[in-house]
């Protein structure tokens, strides 16, 4: 089934067009790369479909909602609720532990101290860092920081996970680390998962690869299977 669709997306910044009229849908489960050249959008249709930023025109439907037509504090709900957003440095409030940071969507949905933490500490055990819970982000390698990020973007079990290069910040090993644990787990749990990336192996973990090419789609294609996780 379909969950989420954009239908003829247009945004500009300015003068420069950075979406002429795109449309893609995502299936419940499906993890889709968006690929493309710097600048061709890719970054612009995420923001788009996760919510962030208005199109100029066209529809972004979820849930059979216009999501494009909700006002800012339905959308950023939303984002707490059903969707999810990682970004490239995961942004961990480094004042709180590990723990903390991966409980906050929890509490900030007005969940209890106490489960928001068990829940946390279960999400950070399905990524390996079940272990860290209590110490601070600064004190955690950049990968152990993405992974908690990664167990924050999904412990509201989102309906889609939106990534915008969620491993550019990685090195080889850690970002293939990252992206076979997010992968397995968003499968255990039927999540959609939408990765941008201009990292060709990045796309090889997606079951389809959407191409962009100065703001249009040129590629909407399905990607040979992914292995599947050990
Ligand atoms: P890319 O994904 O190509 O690396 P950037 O890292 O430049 O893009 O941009 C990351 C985010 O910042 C994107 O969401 C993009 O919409 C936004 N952005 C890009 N250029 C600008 C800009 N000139 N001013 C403000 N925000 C920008
Ligand atoms: P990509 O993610 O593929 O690198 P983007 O979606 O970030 O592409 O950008 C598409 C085009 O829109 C680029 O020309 C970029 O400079 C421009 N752009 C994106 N975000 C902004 C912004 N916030 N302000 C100004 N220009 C932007």
């Amino acid at each position: 089934a379909t969950v989420l669709t954009g239908t003829d997306l247009v945004r500009s910044f300015g003068k420069t067009p950075a979406l002429r009229g795109v449309s893609c849908a995502i299936r419940a489960g499906e993890i889709v790369a968006i690929t493309g050249p710097s600048g061709s959008g890719k970054s612009t249709l995420l923001l788009c479909l996760a919510g962030v930023l208005a199109p100029d025109a066209g529809a972004v439907n979820f849930g059979g909602r216009r999501i494009d037509q909700l006002s800012e504090a339905e959308r950023s709900r939303l984002r707490r609720t059903e969707l999810g957003v990682l970004f490239q440095f995961g942004q961990l409030v480094p004042e709180l532990t590990v723990g903390e940071n991966v409980a906050l969507p929890l509490l900030l949905s007005g969940a209890r101290r106490r489960e928001a933490l068990g829940t946390a500490s279960e999400w950070l055990d399905r990524f390996g860092v079940a272990d860290l819970a209590q110490r601070y982000p600064g004190e955690l390698s950049g990968g152990q920081q993405q992974r908690a990020a990664v167990a924050r973007s999904l412990v509201t079990e989102p309906r889609v996970l939106f990534a915008d290069e969620p491993t550019g910040a990685l090195d080889s090993l850690a970002g293939e680390q990252l992206l076979t644990q997010l992968t397995r787990v968003a499968r255990e749990n039927g999540t959609a998962v939408l990765i941008v990336t201009h990292e060709a192996q990045v796309a090889a973990y997606a079951q389809r690869e959407i191409t962009l090419w100065d703001g249009s789609v040129v590629d909407d294609g399905s990607t040979a299977a992914p292995t599947e996780a050990p």
